[in-house]
């Protein structure tokens, strides 16, 4: 497991020479008069991160961190979150999707939906070497027909294909399909993962930050063992309009992905207590 930071300081910070001296690579990126900006990425096991960490405090200056997991670390783990990470397009129509597709959203947080009616692409979506493809604004997964094949010859549980339906025709895209999954796990996430909580006025419910260091912590008990994919109870997205439950997959089908060398997603080990 690495945690990367990608740090950004300004020209007027003056640190440059102290990151330079610490043999740190930078990208300098100009801007007007002379000035520039400077970005790097180090993650925390690097013996300059201590001192890095110190300048990031001093200056405020803005950190973008995330976690990374190496394929033995997944291979070891019993759940594993699947994150779509290539988004292409908006859901269709781009005003009002949000009704002819999502039951129960609530007005203010964004959150509590269940989706009732399939997604509408603008046009078929072009996947480059993708495999898997999420929307912008949506927190959903579709896939190719070849993906589909493997999780249907493993016996895959714990999803439904839904057709993904071109806008103008109402007509199944044929480059993917939507996986829907309908099961929904009991409350489980771990206080400690209870970052920022937000409770919604209108409708009650708590999201939760965005969690992006190390493990994810989840109690065992709170999960279903008779599938391979299962939504969080807990909603994510606090500080926004917006709300998605994470997405979590068995180790079986974590591997499939390794496996096949499947593109278009993130997967990172979560940690059952
Ligand atoms: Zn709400």
């Amino acid at each position: 497991m690495k945690i990367w930071h990608r740090i950004t300081f300004g020209k007027h910070e003056g640190v440059e020479h102290v990151i330079d001296s610490l043999g740190v690579k930078i990208t300098k990126t100009p801007g007007f008069d002379g000035y520039y900006i400077i970005t790097f990425e180090i993650d925390e096991t690097d013996p300059r991160w201590p001192q890095i960490a110190e300048l990031v405090r001093d200056k405020q200056a803005p950190d973008f961190y995330n976690t990374t997991f190496t394929p033995q670390e997944i291979y070891a783990a019993e759940w594993i979150r699947l994150m779509p990470t290539f988004e292409q397009g908006y859901p269709q129509p781009k005003e009002g999707w949000e009704l002819a597709t999502y039951a129960h959203e609530c007005p203010q947080c964004g959150a509590g939906y269940r989706q009732q009616a399939p997604f509408h692409l603008a046009k078929e979506p072009r996947l480059g070497r993708h495999d898997f493809m999420s929307f912008y604004w949506a927190y959903t997964v579709f896939v190719t027909p070849n993906v589909l094949d493997v999780l249907a010859a493993q016996g895959i549980r714990g999803y439904e294909r839904w057709d993904a339906l071109i806008h103008r025709t109402g007509q199944p895209s044929q480059v993917v399909s939507q996986l829907f999954f309908p099961i929904v796990a009991g409350p489980g996430l771990a206080e400690e993962d209870k970052l920022q909580p937000e409770t919604c006025a209108q409708c009650g419910l708590t999201k939760y930050g965005y969690h992006k260091r190390g493990y994810m912590h989840i109690k065992r008990a709170a999960l279903r063992s008779d599938v391979d994919v299962q939504l969080t109870h807990e909603w994510i997205g606090s500080g926004g309009h917006s709300g998605f439950r994470e997405i979590l997959i068995s180790n079986r089908l974590a591997r499939l992905i390794l496996e096949n060398n499947w593109r278009g997603v993130s997967i990172k080990p979560v940690e059952l207590i």
